[in-house]
C-alpha cells in the first residue's frame, strides 16, 4: 500500500495551472458549480486535478489549500467523510453505484462546507446510470458538488455535459514531466527524459512505467517484434502471427507501440529527429526507416491504425493480425 508520502507525490498535479487558477478564484469568489467535468486522455491528471480541487474545497487552513491539515491528508488519502470517489467496477459505472450516490448526496455534509462526489471515467458509465445521474445533475442538492471525468465530451450525454463546467486538459509539457520525475521520483535525468517523451504528456504514464516495471520491458520486446515483422517476408510474419496468443488487450498495446515507432521512423524521415519518442531506440529506427522509405512508413502506419481502430470496434484478433501480416509494408524482397 502507498503510504501517505507516497500519495502526497502521487497526487502533485502537474501542469494546467491555469485550471488550478480558475478553480482556486471560484472558491475564492464562492462563484462555483454544481458540476465539473475534466476531460483529456488517459493519465494527463483528470482525477488527480479533481482531487486538488476538492482540497480546495475543504481545507479550512488557507487557499490554495495547506495539504497538512486533516482535511487535506484525509482528501489525499481518500478517507475524508465528505469526499466519495465513484470508479467503473467491472469495466462500467453501475446504476446501483449512482442509486448510492444519489442517496448520500442529499445527506448534509459530516464537517466541510459541501459533499464532494468524484466520478472517475464517466464515459464508461451505463445508459441507466448516466441517465440516473442525469436526474441529479438536473436538481442538485445545494451543499453537493459533482466532479466528473470522462476521456472526451462527446462521449458523455450532451444533456449531462451542458450541465457541468468543462475544463480540457491537453497534454503536459515534456519538459515538465522530466522536472516531476526527477525531482518527485529520483529518476535519472536520461531515462527521466525518455519517460516523458513516451508518456505524451501524460503524466500518469510516466508513472505507471516506474511502477510497472514490465511494462517497460513489453514495450521492448514489441519495438523487437516490430522490426522482425518488417524484415520478414509473408510466410514468417504468419508463423510468427500465428505464435501470437489470444489477448486483444495485449494487441492493443503492442499496435500502440507499433504505431509510435512508425510515426517516429517518419519523423526521422522527416528531418525532425529531436521529435522522436522512443529516443532509445533512435539507432534501429533510423536503419529501419531508412531502408523502408517514407512512402511505405507512412502507408504502414496507416494501415497500423486502421486495424487498431477494428479492435476497439470489436474486430476479430485472429483476422485483424492476419490482415496487418499481409497488408503491413516491409522490405523484406517479397513483401
Ligand atoms: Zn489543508
Amino acid at each position: 500500500m502507498l503510504s501517505l508520502n507516497n500519495w502526497r507525490t502521487v497526487c502533485e498535479v502537474i501542469g494546467h495551472e491555469w485550471v488550478l487558477k480558475l478553480l482556486e478564484n471560484a472558491v475564492r469568489k464562492g462563484v462555483l458549480s454544481h458540476s465539473y467535468l475534466f476531460t483529456g486522455p488517459d493519465g494527463v491528471g483528470k482525477r488527480t486535478l479533481a482531487l486538488e480541487f476538492a482540497r480546495h474545497l475543504c481545507c479550512r487552513v488557507s487557499l490554495p489549500p495547506c495539504g497538512s491539515c486533516r482535511d487535506c491528508q484525509e482528501i489525499l488519502g481518500r478517507t475524508h467523510p465528505d469526499l466519495k470517489l465513484l470508479e467503473p467496477e467491472n469495466g462500467s459505472i453501475k446504476i446501483e453505484q449512482i442509486r448510492e450516490l444519489h442517496r448520500e448526496a442529499f445527506l448534509a455534509p459530516h464537517r466541510s462546507p459541501y459533499r464532494i462526489f468524484i466520478i472517475s471515467d464517466m464515459d464508461k458509465a451505463t445508459p441507466e446510470a448516466a441517465n440516473s445521474l442525469l436526474k441529479i445533475l438536473e436538481e442538485p442538492p445545494l451543499h453537493s458538488i459533482f466532479l466528473l471525468t470522462a476521456t472526451s465530451p462527446e462521449l458523455l450525454l450532451p444533456t449531462i455535459v451542458s450541465r457541468c463546467q468543462v475544463f480540457n486538459l491537453r497534454p503536459v509539457p515534456e519538459s515538465q514531466i522530466q522536472e516531476f520525475l526527477e525531482k518527485n521520483w529520483g529518476v535519472e535525468s536520461y531515462k527521466a527524459n525518455l519517460l516523458a517523451r513516451l508518456s505524451e504528456g501524460c503524466p500518469g504514464k510516466a508513472i505507471r512505467f516506474i511502477q510497472e516495471e514490465e511494462l517497460f520491458k513489453r514495450r521492448e520486446e514489441d519495438l523487437e517484434a516490430f522490426f522482425y515483422i518488417l524484415k520478414s517476408d509473408t510466410v514468417a510474419r504468419l508463423e510468427w502471427a500465428g505464435e501470437f496468443g489470444k489477448d486483444e488487450e495485449r494487441l492493443k498495446e503492442m499496435l500502440n507501440w507499433w504505431i509510435l515507432a512508425a510515426r517516429d521512423m517518419l519523423l526521422i524521415l522527416e528531418g525532425a529527429r529531436e521529435k522522436v519518442v522512443n529516443a532509445d531506440c533512435l539507432g534501429k529506427l533510423e536503419a529501419t526507416a531508412v531502408k523502408l522509405g517514407k512512402e511505405k512508413t507512412r502507408m504502414g502506419l496507416k494501415e497500423l491504425r486502421s486495424i487498431l481502430a477494428a479492435l476497439h470496434r470489436n474486430a476479430n484478433l485472429r483476422l485483424a493480425l492476419d490482415v496487418l501480416m499481409l497488408k503491413l509494408p516491409g522490405f523484406s524482397q517479397e513483401v
